[in-house]
């Protein structure tokens, strides 16, 4: 049996995958600021999987972490992870000592990524399982995973997939990463609540739509914006590394029907003016994960499932 664990900025959710990655047990919890409360999380997770599928901590074959940030995937060292307040901590080393048993850490929207795999390859139905798809992550940041031949690409230097921090609007906003008129600006959590500011406490993406759909101009112009933006990023996914499908997820894909319909509008829109991008197909190649899947523990859970015997 295999744990993944999804530490996010304000809760950690955990899984128990059995022999045939079916999920046997799961827990929530807050997450905790600092590397002691993170680290306390995680091993609450750990001890209520063990208590709940009837085994010790110890017996899990392997345990692995998605968390948010910059992680050093060879030693399980967190680098950094700003919302946690994790900077230089042996996360990785620090629970496997505890536990007793191996522990990888993994960027969450990559963990997320072979979760999202995972469920497309369950969910196929024709023959010919993908091999290669990209989970496209509209959290606070936009950001994707990649999995080609059914493994997870990570780059030379790790930043495969980043695209929220290419430009497309060179008179756009500062973004936090230096550069002006990111996507991720324009097309993210972050992007939509620069754009649409509400009260703490309510739903940027809710208020937006609601505007939007009662005809406020403002409103309608940061939505199509929005899936300008996303459509944007879908097309180089698919330019760029010509996956089978790409797979959108994060917080931004609660509002699903509407954000998928508008997103398709564009890419037909693309399509009709260019018999090249039409041949793609591009919008009949897109899904959104359900929000009851846990794709990020689950993709957890499978990271470096090979590489891995005990
Ligand atoms: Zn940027």
């Amino acid at each position: 049996m295999r744990i993944g664990i999804d530490i996010g900025g304000t809760k950690t959710a955990a899984v128990v995958l059995d022999p045939g990655d079916g999920v046997l047990c799961a827990v929530t919890h807050p997450t905790g600021y600092g590397p002691a409360e993170v680290l306390a999380t995680a091993l609450r997770c750990v001890t209520e999987l063990a208590e709940g599928v009837g085994c010790a901590p110890g017996d899990f074959r392997s345990i692995g972490i998605g968390i948010p940030g910059a992680v050093n995937t060879a030693t399980g060292r967190v680098d950094h992870a700003v919302n946690l307040g994790l900077v230089g901590f042996d996360l990785g080393a620090e629970l496997a000592h505890r536990i007793g048993a191996p522990v990888r850490v993994e960027n969450d929207v990559n963990a997320a990524a072979l979760g999202a795999y995972r469920w497309v390859r369950g969910a196929e139905t024709e023959p010919g399982t993908p091999g290669s798809i990209a989970y496209l992550n509209l959290g606070t940041g936009l950001a994707a995973g990649i999995i080609l031949d059914g493994e997870l690409w990570r780059g030379s230097r790790g930043v495969a997939g980043e695209i929220g921090h290419i430009p497309v609007d060179p008179a756009g906003a500062l973004c936090p990463c230096g550069q002006r008129g990111c996507l991720e600006t324009i097309s993210s959590g972050s992007g939509i609540v620069r754009q649409w500011p509400v009260p703490d406490g309510e739903s940027a993406v809710r208020s937006l739509m609601v505007a939007a759909t009662a005809g406020n101009s403002a409103a309608v112009g940061v939505r199509d914006g929005l899936f300008v933006g996303v459509a944007t990023a879908i097309r180089l996914l698919f330019l760029s590394v010509d996956v089978q499908r790409v797979v959108l997820g994060g917080g931004v894909t609660t509002m699903g029907e509407p954000l998928l319909s508008g997103v398709h509008g564009v890419l037909r829109e693309w399509a009709a003016r260019s018999a090249f991008l039409g041949s793609l197909r591009l919008d009949e190649r897109i899904q959104i994960l359900p929000d009851t899947f846990p794709a990020a523990a689950i993709g957890a859970a499978l990271i470096g499932e090979n590489s891995w015997q005990k």
